[in-house]
């Protein structure tokens, strides 16, 4: 039979259909390929052997050279054990098997030279070896040896049947064997040349039985490298198929809206990045394939203002526009926001949320649909099917990281062509992650905050301090500052959250005390309308201090706010935290943020504070997040496919991930279709994977 990569794995020597069926199901190893492409987790040094007498508490494992002197069965609660007395020149120590004896009796020869493998315990004053890989000495010679051995990903279910890391590691050495180890080069010259790597055969060869250190070192390079080109070959693909085959509106004109509103009404002078970020979206507005832009920018870099001039380009085009925010608290200040602008500027701005009137909502359809609103500020409300455009040219989305998949390509279908697409961020996510995640959508950065901000101050404190903290509120409220006090509100336990939220409120409102003082409060209980209500009371500057949940998370902005407390802050995640500190620090006063917190700190915790305290930049903060909660976590799950890579680690190996998707780009740029034939390894490669697995249907 012609062997290929392809073929089932049934057909491999010393496999056969019973194990066939265990790699299927355990490792979903179906075929050659995906045998191959099983890496190693780790390695371990077989080139030494232990004496007996030499064996510590703490060895992992080990491998020692001796005979079977004895074997004898043991009772215990459950069933038996079997037990072996193992010898060597320096000691004896026991091998048990709890599982599988008929088999182990049957094979093992008493008084033959072993070599045994596996890691010690310490028990009943002596060394014992569950479950010891076994080989016979001479059987042990012949083979052929690498000196670090590799160690496969296992299960229970695979180890109970006996397929052990020998079983892997000698069915691996078989397909070596009947592939002569030649695979065929996945990548181009230039390419190897370029980041010296290692051919395509010899890196697998060495990750499987790696001859050398650095040999193993290079042969994962070249294996992550190729891994990581190929996702953003994928990636970058997609986006230009996307420009190319799905056109856009194309705003031409900048037209009086943008040159009225830039020439006469902008209220500050804008920060560079403002104005790089405006130049590259109007550029993808002006060309003729729709936009898939995504923004980040750190909280308070000003992406309101970058989000409402490019409506302007909209609408100098006779466009339609609308935002969409996560919260109606956001949606409301949005709204609150834009609308000084838009009447000096004559535009026709709405509203709609959840909880919008029925009768008003009919009117907003209305106008709506014969283009009389020009821009519609809303929340998910705006995702219904009632809700129609005239000519809706451009959406944007704020805080996106809130929005599923499925809700942001809903607005997709608003019109027969799709309408631009902003996406905005303040949870910046560090590039690679970006740049793997979102590959498909251009990245626009806001990399600097306006000139004059103060860095806030922040502190840590414990809950013993808080005299000290009351008296520091007051201090600042006499001189005209207002507060947030926050209190933390998780899901599964929302009533104990509450009680806390209520007990804290009690005592600020009796250090607190009317008339002196007014206290607002807003929490996820309360009706919309009532939340408005406080929230604009604390706007107006009608109250001191805003008790709240995170329900003021995002994007509120009540510049003259300059201090956050944040009670129980070691419940917050990272990202939460910095977004709730950028309340504050938004008009020109020194701002405070101080962390409340028990004594009792985890590590994690204690990181986390540490990091709020040193640093007030919202990249290194998401670094540090990714590396406490790992990528999967930050990305929820609907997103974590992305991450489950065969070798390479999107944080460990974002330098590698850099250069596969430059070479993936230039390569792209000077060969689109792969047509050249320097390129044919890569367009071959990339049809194979697409047809035989779909290692990215993930990605969206
Ligand atoms: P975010 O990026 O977090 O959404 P905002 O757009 O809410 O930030 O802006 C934060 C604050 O900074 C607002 O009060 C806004 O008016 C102000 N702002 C934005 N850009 C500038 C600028 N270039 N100069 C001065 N203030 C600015
Ligand atoms: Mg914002």
């Amino acid at each position: 039979m012609n062997i290929t990569l392809q073929t089932p794995i049934d057909y491999l020597k010393g496999v056969g259909p019973n194990r066939a069926d265990l790699l299927r199901k355990e490792l979903d190893i179906h075929t050659y390929q995906d045998l191959i492409n099983l890496f190693p987790n780790r390695y371990i040094d077989r080139t030494h052997y232990y004496k007996i007498n030499q064996l510590q508490r703490n060895t992992s494992e080990v491998q020692i050279v001796g005979e079977i002197i004895n074997l004898k069965e043991v009772a215990q609660k459950r069933g038996k054990r079997l037990v072996a007395e193992f010898r060597d020149d320096t000691g004896t120590m026991q091998l048990v098997w709890f599982r599988g004896q008929k088999w182990i009796k049957e094979q093992l020869r008493k008084n033959k030279p072993y070599v045994i493998f596996g890691k010690t315990n310490w028990f009943n004053g002596k060394f014992n070896m569950p479950h010891p890989e076994l080989e016979l000495l001479d059987d042990h010679k012949k083979n052929l040896r690498s000196s670090m051995q590799a160690v496969y990903p296992s299960t229970e279910q695979l180890s109970n049947k006996g397929i052990t890391n020998k079983v892997i590691c000698k069915i691996m050495q078989q397909l070596f064997l009947d592939t002569k180890g030649r695979f065929a080069e996945t990548l181009s010259k230039n390419i190897l040349q370029k980041h010296q790597l290692l051919s395509k055969s010899d890196a697998l060869f060495n990750i499987h039985f790696p001859k050398t250190q650095e040999l193993l070192g290079r042969a994962q390079f070249r294996l992550k490298f190729e891994e990581l080109f190929y996702i953003q070959l994928q990636l970058v693909l997609k986006n230009m198929i996307h420009k190319s085959k799905i056109r856009g509106f194309n705003f031409e004109k900048v037209g009086d809206y943008l040159n009225t509103f830039y020439k006469h009404h902008l209220p500050f002078e804008l920060t560079n990045a403002q104005k790089r970020v405006l130049r590259e979206i109007r550029a993808d507005l002006g060309s003729n394939a729709q936009m898939n832009r995504l923004l980040q920018g750190d909280v308070g870099s000003g992406k309101t203002i970058v989000a409402f001039m490019s409506t302007l380009m909209a609408l100098d085009n006779d466009f339609q526009a609308c935002l969409m925010a996560p919260t109606e608290i956001l949606a409301i200040q949005h709204f609150n926001g834009l609308t000084e602008y838009c009447k000096t500027l004559n535009i026709e701005l709405e509203i709609l949320t959840g909880s919008t009137k029925t009768s008003k909502r009919r009117e907003l359809h209305k106008r709506l649909e014969n283009g009389e609103i020009q821009i519609l500020i809303g929340t998910h409300a705006l995702l219904e099917d009632k809700v129609k455009f005239k000519n809706l040219g451009l959406a944007i989305i704020d805080e996106q990281h809130r929005f599923g998949v499925k809700q942001r390509s809903k607005l997709w279908h608003k019109n027969e062509l799709p309408p631009n697409v902003l996406v905005m961020t303040a949870t910046p996510i560090p590039r690679t992650l970006a740049m793997s995640v979102y590959g498909n959508l251009d990245l626009s950065i806001i990399d600097e905050l306006p000139a004059g901000r103060k860095p806030i101050k922040t502190v840590h404190r414990y809950d013993n301090n808080r005299l000290k903290v009351f008296r520091f509120m007051k201090d600042e409220i006499a001189k005209g500052r207002q507060i947030y006090v926050v209190y933390p509100l998780i899901q599964e336990s929302e009533t104990m959250d509450y009680k806390d939220l209520m007990d804290g409120y009690e005592s600020i409102s009796r250090e607190f005390p009317t008339p002196n003082y007014q206290i607002s409060i807003v929490h996820g209980k309360m009706k919309p309308a009532d939340k408005d209500y406080e929230m604009q009371r604390f706007f107006d500057h009608k109250t001191n201090i805003m008790v709240a949940t995170t329900v003021i998370e995002v994007g509120v902005n009540v510049p003259n706010a300059s201090v956050m407390i944040i009670e129980s802050a070691e419940r917050f995640g990272l990202s939460q935290l910095h977004q709730l500190r950028g309340r504050v620090g938004r008009g020109a006063e020194q701002s405070y943020c101080i962390l409340m917190t028990s004594h009792k700190l985890s590590n994690d915790s204690k990181t986390r504070l540490e990091t709020m305290v040193r640093s007030s930049d919202g990249f290194e903060i998401a670094e540090v997040d990714l590396k406490l909660r790992g990528p999967g976590d930050i990305m929820g799950t609907q997103q974590s496919g992305v991450l489950n890579l065969r070798i390479a680690d999107i944080i460990k190996d974002r330098d590698i991930l850099e250069q596969a998707r430059h070479d993936a780009k230039s390569i792209l740029k000077l060969d689109p279709s792969l047509s050249l034939s320097e390129h044919k390894a890569i367009l071959n490669t990339y049809r194979e994977m697409n047809k035989y697995r779909n290692i990215w249907n993930y990605i969206s």
